[in-house]
């Protein structure tokens, strides 16, 4: 069965897209650490980061540089922080989140967004991509 995040991809469950080329997509997370917090993820449903093919997982990277370098610049924060967990949803997807203190990174605490801020946000994110 297709991924949520395949789902995703495909407009079959609406998402705040931020960026997406022929190999990678970039989406608000629905529940954010912190206000910009943006998954980036394989188009190629693969469950675990190491089981990617090397060039997926560079190609992953570069993408997830290039939607950071949006988010830091678009959102004030300290900087942007990279990480990668897997344990809720079985398809890559590295986190990228505007972090301003520890607590920012833990994903205990969270900022619930409307669907307006998370427009806003997506837009602003948006128009700092290169
Ligand atoms: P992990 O698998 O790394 O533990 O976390 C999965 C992440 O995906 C969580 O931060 C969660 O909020 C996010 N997430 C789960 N389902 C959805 C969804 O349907 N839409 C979006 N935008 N994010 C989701």
């Amino acid at each position: 069965m297709a991924s949520i995040f395949t789902k995703i991809i495909k407009g079959e469950i609406p998402s705040y897209k931020i960026a997406e080329d022929d190999n990678f997509y970039a989406f608000l997370d629905i529940n954010p650490n912190t206000p910009g917090h943006t998954l980036c993820i394989p188009k190629k449903e693969v469950d675990r980061l190491l089981d990617l093919d090397e060039e997926t997982y560079m190609g992953l990277m570069a993408f997830s540089r290039k939607v950071g370098l949006a988010i830091e610049a678009a959102i004030p924060c300290d900087r942007v922080g990279l990480t990668v967990i897997g344990l809720e949803v079985p398809h890559v997807h590295v986190h990228l989140i505007p972090l301003n203190d520890m607590r920012d990174a833990t994903f205990q605490h969270k900022v619930p967004q409307s669907k307006d801020d998370f427009m806003e946000i997506a837009e602003k994110i948006k128009a700092k991509i290169k």
